[in-house]
């Protein structure tokens, strides 16, 4: 499924995630810092365990360092266009 970050099913879970931790980056809150949400993000990874998807328990709002944090391969590839997980 590979337009599932452009669904309107995951558009409408994204915000319902946000809304539901307060647009507030859930990984600085445990540290004690105030920070904005920018990006949901696949606590268990979409790509191997894609029935969890939109399950609110493997979803969680983070702050784009934060997600970074969580995604180091995306570091190594970020000069590459495709790749679907630019909507995090
Ligand atoms: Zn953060
Ligand atoms: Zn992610």
């Amino acid at each position: 499924m590979k337009d599932f970050y452009t669904s309107t099913q995951w558009k409408n879970k994204r915000a319902a995630i946000l809304s539901r931790d307060g647009y507030m980056c859930q990984r600085c809150k445990r540290y004690g810092r105030q920070r904005e949400a920018t990006t949901v993000h696949h606590i268990k990874h979409y790509d191997e365990y894609p029935e969890l998807a939109l399950d609110n328990d493997n979803l969680i709002s983070l702050c784009e360092a934060c997600h970074n944090f969580f995604h180091p391969e995306k570091a190594k590839k970020s000069n590459k266009s495709r790749g679907n997980h630019r909507y995090f």
